[in-house]
């Protein structure tokens, strides 16, 4: 099906077109129709599906078949939980609308309001904002939401999940009740249910994919690990398999991910990390820096779990199990995306295993289990020597980790190969 059929204005088509995209995606074709008709819409798809798009078109086919003279009001106000989206969301509108005539503006804290204000002034037709600093902006008076015709909530389980539901409340209560209101969700929890109904008008409920379950074209695996020997571990992933090229890893904590960034770094691979605790100047340099294949490995806390949307991430990495099962599927969803294939590896230590349960409770089924006795088996304890013995004692442990890699080598069975054995190359310096 082509997206002219979808109702949408030339240039629109044309910039959809130079985007690179052939044919709507499920999501895309059966959300754009109803929002082109002006209805209310609750988007249930899984991540990496192309939700993006389907909200961004009809936002801008309304803006293309607007009469002119147009006015300076703000037109469509799009809510998301980070500031990394917000700012991936901007970059997709000015894609899709570059045969058009518009203003657009990113909203989110941790960069200069001023220049926030500036722009504002001049006149916007849409804005793409994360609650905080939109409510701040409101607080200012320099921002204007009265004239708003479409409103959408990205990530709405995301928001809830973050705190964010008051600010999105006095936000909405902002906007005219007249407007369009497009509500998407990887999940729609009874929580996000109960805010529809608030704020929508008998809405048109598209459903793409089974909820819960992770992308079928994500493959998983988890490995077994002493928690000691997690960053061996995924050292040896990472310089033993070429095919882990673009690769995301997860850390519960900042402390973790900068360590683990580290602890790569000073091994050769070419890492980054991105959380809450660097500025955004810094987290914006780490994601573009990964999305230019400057970095092989991006270290992120659950801040990057969501919608982030960086092509051809090969591998994700749960270098900690998530608490919840519902971040394990979404830090899983930054690969896979859009049709293409990609593999989600988690490590387990013992102490994590009832989390690991929780997930598969969720997703509703086992994961299949990689083994690596290797990376598995206890560390020898010193023993104390009878008398007339030599002393055996655990070998140093730079020693013990070169060992393991080499029996490891030898070990490994042919699926775990494909991590360890069969193209093992020299760590990039
Ligand atoms: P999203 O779920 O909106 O984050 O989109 C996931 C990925 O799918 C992004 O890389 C989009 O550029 C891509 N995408 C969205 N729509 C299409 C389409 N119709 N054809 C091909 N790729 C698409």
């Amino acid at each position: 099906m082509p997206f002219k059929t979808l109702g949408l204005s030339d240039p629109l088509v044309q910039g959809i077109l130079a985007t690179g995209y052939t044919a709507p995606t499920e999501i895309q074709a059966q959300a754009i129709p109803a929002a082109v008709a002006g209805k209310d819409i609750i988007g249930c798809a899984q991540t990496g599906t192309g939700k993006t798009a389907a909200f961004v078109l009809p936002i801008l086919n309304r803006l293309s078949l607007a009469k002119p003279p147009h006015s300076k009001s703000i037109k469509a106000l799009i809510l998301t939980p980070t500031r990394e989206l917000a700012v991936q969301i901007e970059q997709a509108i000015i894609g899709y609308g570059r045969f058009m005539k518009f203003h657009t503006l990113a909203v989110y804290g941790g960069v200069s309001i001023e220049n926030q204000i500036r722009t504002l002034k001049r006149g916007v037709d849409i804005v793409v904002a994360t609650p905080g600093r939109l409510l701040d902006h409101l607080n200012r008076r320099s921002i204007d939401l009265r004239q708003i015709e479409v409103l959408v909530l990205d990530e709405a389980d995301r928001m809830f999940d973050m705190g964010f539901i008051n600010d999105v409340k006095k936000i909405v209560a902002t906007t005219p009740q007249t407007r369009q209101t497009l509500l998407f969700s990887a999940t729609v929890s009874p929580e996000v249910k109960s805010l529809t109904m608030g704020i929508q008008k008998n809405p048109v409920m598209i459903q793409v994919g089974k909820p819960r379950n992770p992308i079928e074209t994500i493959t998983q695996y988890i490995y077994t690990v002493r928690k000691d020997a997690k960053a061996d571990l995924l050292l040896s992933m990472l310089t033993g398999d070429s095919k882990m090229d673009c690769v995301l890893v997860f850390s519960r904590t900042k402390h973790g991910a900068d360590k683990i960034s580290k602890r790569l770094e000073r091994a050769g691979v070419r890492s980054i990390a991105i959380h809450s605790g660097r500025t955004q100047g810094q987290r914006q340099r780490a994601l573009d820096g990964f999305k230019q294949s400057k970095y092989q490995v991006m270290v992120a806390t659950d801040v990057a779990a969501r919608g982030i949307d960086v092509d051809g991430i090969s591998h994700v990495i749960n270098f900690d199990v998530p608490a919840f099962a519902e971040d394990y599927v979404h830090r899983i969803g930054r690969t896979g995306r859009a049709c293409a294939t990609g593999d989600a590896i988690t490590l387990v230590s013992p102490d994590e295993e009832k989390y690991l349960r929780q997930i598969e409770k969720f997703i509703g089924h086992k994961i299949k289990h990689e083994k690596c006795p290797e990376f598995t088996r206890s560390k020898p304890e010193t023993t104390h020597p009878l008398a007339g013995e030599k002393p055996r004692s655990a070998a140093p442990r730079r020693d013990m980790t070169h060992k393991r890699r080499d029996t490891t080598h030898k070990d490994n069975n042919d699926k775990s190969k494909r991590f360890f054995g069969f193209r093992r190359k020299k760590a990039k310096r």
